[in-house]
């Protein structure tokens, strides 16, 4: 019997223990230099890009949509082939989420499809990154521009990806983050917000600690006494605490060879698989250049599930990434339906995620080529 096999799997070395126990180990385990820091780290793969951490990807979306203004009456415009939480987050601030459609080779947003969901009531367009391949960003800039909204780009896939040279990052208005255990690097919990705004960061900011105003000459009655904060619009706290940021610190510098693994990885599937009859290997757009999230596998003739079941009964621990947003009952009681997206829900009915982590060997991956492979009689 063998070992089971997650389909994504955290990289935790020593350099990353011993970065967490210095923390621990000083003055600030939250609110101190440690975030600061990271934050100043990050800038360094968002092509400089000013960030602000926060405790998820989920908080990110969250703190990014508060930024912007997002509220009741507005319309945000994103894709249903994505976790929950792009969405969710949009509608947890009253705003109404339309669903526009994906392109059937990456599964990113449509430009046309955008195009055509957006009116002037959308107050952001927000893009996915799927599996750590930029969406189409300079066309749905115009879209965005266009509309006279703010483009999102939700890159919890896409941490060190590029799209026409430019790193991820620097391509929104708002981008968004997350380290989770199973992304690209991980803070255990974690996620940021960069934006090239300063006004969109101070928002955000201030988003993620309360709304509290500690800036004197900003604040209504600055002559309170020396300890006076003040709130002028709710805020919740979302701090990613220092303990999570020095992980987050010493993941970032392990982060060019997480991604050279992912690549090599990505790569070998597609060697082994691209002539299997049964399966269409991951689509790559000129001018993107991906840190690979996922690898996202396509199971014709409707053998996905029977797939799933195979390999999972081998131990290998696929998963399906992602179940149209709105078929979530909770879409679904607003009115939601089943056909909104028809490129959304034939790429849903066909995917299927192998196991994708920097700690994967090539014996792994040969056990799961060997495993698809002996599936279609290969
Ligand atoms: C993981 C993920 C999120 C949420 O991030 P968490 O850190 O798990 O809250 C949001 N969007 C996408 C596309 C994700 O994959």
């Amino acid at each position: 019997m063998t070992d089971f096999l997650p389909y994504g799997r955290q990289s935790v070395a020593d350099e990353d223990l011993d970065a967490v126990a210095a923390v621990l180990r000083g003055d600030w385990l939250t609110t101190g230099p440690a975030v600061t820091r990271f934050e100043a780290d990050l800038a360094g793969h968002t092509g400089g890009t000013p960030t602000v951490a926060v405790t998820s990807g989920t908080a990110a979306l969250h703190v990014a949509y508060a930024a912007a203004g997002v509220g009741a009456g507005d319309e945000v415009v994103t894709s249903p082939l994505t976790f929950v939480a792009t969405a969710a987050t949009a509608a947890l601030h009253g705003a109404t989420v339309v669903f526009a459609d994906v392109e059937p080779d990456t599964g990113n947003l449509d430009p046309a499809a955008a195009r055509t969901a957006v009116t002037d009531r959308t107050r952001v367009l927000a893009a996915v990154d799927y599996a750590g391949h930029p969406a189409e960003l300079d066309a749905l800039r115009e879209v965005a521009d266009t509309a006279g909204s703010l483009l999102l780009e939700d890159a919890a896939h896409s941490i060190g990806s590029r799209w026409h040279e430019r790193p991820v990052g620097s391509l929104a208005d708002l981008t968004t983050f997350s380290f989770f255990a199973t992304k690209n690097l991980t803070t255990a919990e974690g996620g940021a917000v960069a934006s090239p705004s300063p006004e969109l960061l101070d928002r955000a900011r201030a988003f993620r600690n309360h709304g509290l105003v500690r800036d004197r000459d900003r604040q209504r009655h600055p002559d309170e006494g020396p300890w006076h904060q003040e709130v002028h619009e709710f805020g919740l706290n979302y701090r990613l605490p220092d303990v999570l940021c020095a992980l987050g610190s010493s993941q970032l510098g392990r982060l060019a060879a997480f991604r050279r693994r992912r690549a090599e990885i990505h790569a070998r599937y597609d060697a082994a698989l691209a002539d299997v009859p049964g399966v269409l290997t991951p689509a790559r757009r000129d001018g993107a250049d991906p840190m690979w999230h996922l690898y996202a596998l396509r199971v014709l003739d409707g053998r996905r599930r029977a797939l799933f079941e195979h390999l999972r009964a081998q131990g290998i621990g696929v998963q399906v990434n992602y179940i149209p947003a709105y078929w979530h009952p909770v879409f679904a009681d607003l009115g939601y339906r089943r056909g909104l997206c028809p490129n959304a829900e034939a790429f849903y009915a066909q995917q299927l995620s192998l196991p994708l982590f920097a700690d994967l060997t090539d014996s792994d991956v040969d056990r799961v080529i060997d495993a698809v492979r002996g599936f279609f009689g290969e």
